[in-house]
């Protein structure tokens, strides 16, 4: 390992004024699971890691208009919830599927969204439930659609002064019935092949009045299906039109899964047409 200086602070004012002083030499880090990996195998060296662990008020999980999520929130905390289970089932089955019990004890979601794998276990969720994530700077405050945060692998528009404080979810989504699918060769420690997460909402005649669907592992980001969901809005919420939802969302407009050491980009692309249909089946059961 690399000799580096180790900071907690325990405000964001604090956060700002070391990321300000140590400039390119900081990192900063939370649960550490990614970090620390990537300076043991030297991809990152820092001088000086700037823990959030000391922002207690970062931890949370609570519903107003909107579900807010505080940055710092572990995955357990996410699996344990009870309201994020009722409400928000597709997050509680990306948390409880992330790593292992000792990972998600630790691990973020703040730090799984700004790692910005495109396999991260919570991107799909968060995309099908329609978040915005909050950055806060030295100055002022922004908030980001999902859906336009990540912009390659590793890379998002966080600005390097910036801390991911929060994730919004619609209040709205109370009305949605969501679900989260992780296909994997094997259930723990182990990341999705591919990961697709739903969440619908129903007219009472079975029609569809609203879908979002979340894909990781099929671009260089995690992404909205989008040419799916268009053509499922208005719809008989049946087996025929959920299939044709899948063939689309396999198509090169919407997907353009790579060959990587997991598996090939056309079993990826199959999976697409067979998981869209059974994800949103199971989220409509969770309405
Ligand atoms: C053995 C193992 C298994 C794993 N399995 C999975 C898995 O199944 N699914 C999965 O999705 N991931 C998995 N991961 C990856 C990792 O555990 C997750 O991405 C985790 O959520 C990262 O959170 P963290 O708090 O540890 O982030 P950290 O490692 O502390 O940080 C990750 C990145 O985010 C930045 N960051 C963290 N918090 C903030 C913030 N609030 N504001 C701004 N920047 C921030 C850091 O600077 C860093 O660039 C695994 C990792 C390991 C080591």
């Amino acid at each position: 390992m690399i000799d580096y200086e180790y900071k907690k602070p325990e405000s964001l004012d604090e956060v700002f004024a070391l990321l300000k002083n140590c400039g390119s030499q900081a990192k900063l880090i939370a649960g550490g699971t990614d970090v620390l990996i990537d300076i043991k195998h030297r991809k990152i060296e820092p001088e000086v890691l700037i823990s959030l662990r000391g922002l207690n008020d970062l931890q949370y999980i609570r519903k107003e208009d909107d579900y807010h999520i505080g940055a710092m929130t572990t995955h357990a905390m996410l699996e344990h919830s009870e309201l994020v289970e009722k409400e928000l089932t597709a997050l509680q089955q990306g948390a409880a599927q992330v790593g292992c019990v000792q990972l998600r004890n630790v691990a973020t979601i703040g730090g799984n969204v700004c790692n910005a794998a495109p396999s991260a276990d919570s991107a799909a969720p968060l995309l099908a439930l329609g978040a915005r994530v909050v950055l806060q700077g030295p100055n002022d405050r922004r908030e980001v659609e999902m859906a336009d945060f990540f912009t390659g692998p590793s890379a998002t528009t966080k600005k390097d002064d910036e801390v991911l404080v929060e994730l919004i979810i619609p209040g709205d989504m109370e009305k949605y019935g969501s679900s989260y699918c992780k296909h994997s060769r094997r259930k723990a420690l182990n990341l999705p092949i591919i990961g697709v997460a739903g969440a619908i909402k129903l007219n009472s005649d079975n029609t569809i009045s609203d879908v979002k669907i979340g894909l990781t592992v099929v671009a260089p980001t995690p992404i909205r299906a989008l040419p799916a969901e268009e053509f499922l809005v208005g719809k008989a919420f049946t087996d025929d039109v959920l299939t044709e939802a899948g063939k689309r969302a396999a198509e090169p407009d919407c997907c353009m899964p790579r060959d990587s050491l997991r598996c090939e980009g056309w079993y990826r692309e199959e999976m697409v047409r067979v998981l869209i249909p059974r994800v949103l089946k199971q989220a409509a059961g969770n309405l």
